[in-house]
């Protein structure tokens, strides 16, 4: 890659001849690029640098900054990556998939199709027209529409990062001596207690598991230290800290017989990692979970802790490591096949990609080869549980992108094919006009491929 050129960097951005940047001008460009003004890393860098460079500095006026102080702003690797055109997400394609998601919204808004969860009076009393899209890459590009940064509690979403959490604790092998991976069939949170041949819960994504996995996080520990943990671990992917969510937590706890009831179904089999003596274990493990389910996010933030997982466990914003690749591959794997309640099949069908849902209606959605996630939150739920705006913005988002990772399969073949001169004769009279013809068609057959699914 050729040297990092700031000079000519500097010259392409001062447009006036005046020998200044303007900060607008740089704030436009990494915009461009995705990194929106509140980002902390651009935050801190242009601060540090207009207090500490001595920036004349007139009110009213612009600011700007010179070569020196350029010099100074580019010594932050997010925005030298920005600046070259050198993030996730390339700034063009990130302007177009932003583009795209403004034009879903839009569509999506009159949508008012299903029902807000009714189990809890909070989730019952959330206003059912929010409507939020987040997206995040993981290098922290973000764009984000509508009410993105409406809190909601995360419920079943936290599943993915629980699991994650217990893996980087115990390994995957002890991990799967207490839940398992496969598809449970039944429904999230079945009484029955989905056990597969082993007498475990059969994977993550279901109530059972969550509380199996959950009891895997710092098991030594009280209920509170242990919550500690999950929250830090929350802060650390999403460069803030979740907030809680008490009414919900209260509710949750009211009326989480059930839970309490697979906890205690699993600690009479053994099947839960807890103190045989303490007669109030399989309480305090229920309890940690409805806990973990009210933490509260919003789109932009559970996208940032999406973008961990897309990132293969490194945090957008601080370029922190929470989770080894091999921990995000796992969890990408079981969101993948288990992640949208009884519609994991079908969803994985039609879109193809590593998703989660909670009942507060929140979907958040993993794209592995753009390294992005995208959240939606829109409280009315389909008949499954599912956010219906959220499987809708997914849907519509894979096919006008093209995301869909078996869906494609051959259009790149086809590309190749007709880059290589193979276009149909009638079309293209003689050889010199094959290869005019070919490069002009090849990118409209890959588009509406994208289309077609
Ligand atoms: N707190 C909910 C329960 O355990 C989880 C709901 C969800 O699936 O999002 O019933």
């Amino acid at each position: 890659m050729a040297e990092f050129d700031v000079d000519s960097l500097f010259r392409s951005l001062d447009t006036d001849r005046a020998n200044v940047v303007w900060k607008w001008k740089l704030l436009e460009e990494l915009k461009q690029a995705g990194l929106r003004s509140g980002d902390p890393r651009v935050d801190q860098a242009l601060t540090w640098t207009l207090a500490n460079t001595g920036t004349p500095f007139e009110p009213g006026q612009p600011e700007w900054l010179d070569l020196d102080h350029f010099r100074t702003v580019v010594r932050e690797p997010v925005i030298r990556r920005a600046l070259q055109d050198q993030l996730a997400v390339p700034a063009s394609e990130f302007a177009e998939l932003s583009r795209g998601v403004e034009r879903i919204y839009a569509d999506l808004l009159d949508d008012r199709s299903g029902e807000v969860a009714q189990y809890i009076p909070t989730l019952r009393d959330a206003d059912p027209d929010r409507f939020g899209i987040a997206i995040c890459t993981a290098d922290g590009q973000v764009f984000q529409v509508g009410d993105a940064e409406a809190g909601f509690s995360v419920q079943s979403t936290s599943k993915p990062f629980t699991y994650a959490m217990a893996l980087e604790q115990s390994g995957p092998e002890e991990v799967h001596r207490w839940v398992g991976q496969e598809q449970s069939g039944g429904t999230f949170n079945d009484p029955r207690l989905s056990l597969d041949a082993a007498g475990k819960p059969q994977n993550p994504m279901i109530n059972a598991g969550a509380i199996a996995t959950l009891a895997l996080v710092e098991p030594g520990q009280d209920v509170s230290e242990r919550f500690a943990k999950v929250e830090r671990i929350w802060t650390r992917m999403m460069g803030e800290a979740p907030g809680f969510d008490h009414r919900t937590f209260l509710a949750e706890r009211d009326t989480g017989h059930g839970n309490r009831g697979l906890a205690s179904l699993m600690a009479a089999q053994e099947m839960l990692n807890v103190d045989p003596a303490d007669r109030d274990a399989p309480q305090k493990a229920a309890e940690i979970y409805f806990a973990v389910c009210s933490l509260e996010v919003d789109a932009r933030r559970l996208a940032a802790a999406g973008a961990t997982l897309a990132g293969g466990g490194v945090a957008p914003y601080s370029g922190e490591r929470v989770f080894s690749p091999e921990t995000a591959g796992r969890v990408l794997s079981v969101m993948g096949h288990s992640g949208m309640y009884n519609d994991s099949g079908a969803f994985a069908d039609q879109v193809g990609l590593p998703s989660k849902s909670g009942v507060s209606g929140n979907v958040m959605m993993v794209v592995p080869q753009k390294r992005m996630a995208v959240v939606v939150f829109s409280p009315r739920l389909d008949e499954v549980g599912n956010s219906v705006r959220g499987v809708e913005t997914c849907r519509r988002l894979v096919n006008d992108f093209g995301l869909h990772p078996y869906k494609r399969l051959g259009a790149d073949r086809e590309t190749a094919r007709l880059a290589l001169g193979g276009v149909a004769p009638a079309r293209n009279a003689g050889p010199a006009g094959h290869h005019n013809a070919a490069a002009s068609t090849a990118p409209s057959v890959v588009k509406a491929e994208g289309l077609q699914l």
